[in-house]
């Protein structure tokens, strides 16, 4: 395990990271300059240079600074933006608290995939990453975990062997230090350019939660938007506890294609979190800005009936 010690400025906030965390391909999220306002050389004065973000629910204009202090949540609507998983880390762990685990691991390509090898090259230069998720171990309030965070912005967070095998280390170092287990997923799922191996990571990480799950260690999985397909059907649902954030979609196929097979029309708020809620496939929905402090009382009750339980 490497013990790459993540201060803030480790976790390359201040020189790293984008100002604003680009958005995944396919999101209807538009970041927009503000428009230049030439009629007045003393209004232009005012306004500084930056970024504005057009929030995609409530149309307000948003200052990037402002947003990001704001856990990429929208000041007005409160609609949840994405956010990269150095962000969300920071908003969640103790100061210098996380220990980064296998940073440097970084995929093959074992069906030689035509421009693939060239496709993760860009992306590790885009992102700062060398694959789709950040895992290690930090502390949350006053517990101890084995945190996983995905990255969307990585090839849409697709899950190859790089990412099963990161998560299958981190659950079981979870289980060998009895800690709870916290992966938060964003992802379209299993990765195609590494055909079988990526559908084989389905099966391993679920393998590795089943040892921790026998030694009654909780593992609480977050699912924010979007999570989908491989991802979905295999770590990212099989929690003991379940959190979403507002507003995530989360399925194993998309809906136009549940549409076209089932030639019926879905029922309003379809695979978003709000609607799974609902039909009991989540337990909870909390706001980013509350994440931590709900992940420790629940982590308070979790750990202190599992002692009992041992106890008893
Ligand atoms: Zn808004």
């Amino acid at each position: 395990m490497a013990t790459t010690s993540f201060t803030k400025k480790s976790l390359g906030l201040e020189s790293v990271e984008p100002a604003v965390t680009p958005p995944p391909p396919n999101s209807n999220t538009s970041f927009v300059k503000k428009p230049k306002l030439s009629s007045s050389k003393a209004r232009k004065k005012e306004i500084p240079e930056g970024l504005w973000v057009k929030c995609p629910k409530c149309s307000t204009m948003l200052y990037d600074k402002e947003l990001d202090e704001n856990l990429k949540v929208c000041m007005k609507c409160h609609h949840h933006f994405p956010i990269g998983a150095r962000e969300r880390i920071h908003s969640l762990v103790e100061t210098c608290s996380f220990e980064e685990m296998d940073a440097q691991l970084s995929s093959m390509d074992p069906l030689q995939f035509p421009s693939y090898p060239e496709k993760i090259e860009s992306y590790q230069k885009s992102t700062g990453f060398k694959d789709a998720v950040v895992t290690g171990i930090g502390k949350i309030g006053p517990h101890r975990v084995a945190l996983g965070v995905m990255d969307f912005s990585f090839l849409g967070g697709s899950m190859g062997s790089v990412v099963g095998e990161k998560l299958t280390r981190l659950i079981e170092v979870g289980t060998s230090k009895a800690l709870p287990v916290i992966i938060i997923s964003t992802s379209g799922g299993a990765r195609m350019y590494e055909g079988m191996f990526s559908l084989m990571q389905m099966a391993k990480t679920c393998g590795a939660l089943g040892y921790h799950a026998q030694a009654k260690l909780p593992y609480i999985r977050i699912l924010t938007h979007p999570t989908y397909a491989g991802v979905m059907a295999s770590f990212a649902s099989v929690g003991d506890l379940n959190l979403a954030e507002p507003g995530a979609m989360i399925g194993f196929a998309g809906p136009r294609v549940i549409k076209d097979t089932t030639q019926s029309e879905l029922p309003p708020g379809f695979q978003t979190a709000e609607f799974l809620l609902d039909h009991g496939l989540i337990d909870a929905i909390v706001p980013r800005r509350e994440m931590k402090d709900r992940l420790v009382f629940y982590l308070d009750h979790m750990l202190d009936s599992r002692t009992q339980a041992v106890a008893g």
